[in-house]
């Protein structure tokens, strides 16, 4: 099935057992995911520790791939 990809509009062969669904690959999912981390915190109230309980776990996985995407990139 051919889907557009909501980061960068490249047209893919879309594979529902991708991992990136609904992106076309992993750089834009976390692409997406950074966008929408930062409008979320952007606009919410100033982040206790309370907030970041939940997210730790979350925002340890994204700076994992982000540093996994860089050594791939190198
Ligand atoms: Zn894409």
């Amino acid at each position: 099935m051919q889907r557009t990809c909501p980061t960068c509009g490249a047209t893919f062969d879309h594979d529902p057992a991708s991992k990136w669904r609904p992106f076309c690959s992993r750089r834009c999912k976390l692409v997406d995911l950074g966008n929408w981390m930062e409008g979320v915190y952007r606009i919410s109230r100033p982040l206790g520790v309370d907030d970041l309980e939940d997210d730790e776990a979350l925002l340890n996985q994204l700076m994992a791939d982000a540093a996994a995407e860089r050594e791939t990139d190198a």
